[in-house]
């Protein structure tokens, strides 16, 4: 994969593929019980994501400085809505274009 791709062009964090991630994260975490990987407290993964202890995607490493590992899923890990809404990692659910409530 030539190197510029990596670095340019990353798609944004929204819509079907953000839909995609978060079905596969809570797949995989209903099956290992993760964590909250913020708080550590169990997730109830059959609450929806629009419930504040629902499970997100938490991007491990912050979008802002590792943009290229947005869609990386080694970098996704799941979270409570309420947490990962007021987490201090650089994430901001706020910034425009990213529509979190978007499921
Ligand atoms: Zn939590």
């Amino acid at each position: 994969m030539p190197r510029s791709q990596l670095e340019v062009n990353v798609p944004a964090w929204n819509g079907r593929r953000a839909a995609a991630a978060l079905r596969q994260v809570k797949a995989a975490g209903r099956r290992e019980r993760t964590p909250c990987v913020l708080c550590r407290q169990p997730i109830d993964y059959s609450l929806p994501s629009t419930d504040p202890d629902g499970c997100t995607v938490q991007h491990v490493k912050s979008r802002k400085l590792f943009p290229h590992l947005t869609w990386s899923p080694s970098n996704w890990a799941p979270a409570h809505k309420s947490c990962n809404s007021s987490a201090g990692t650089g994430e901001n659910p706020m910034e425009p274009g990213v529509e979190f409530e978007d499921w």
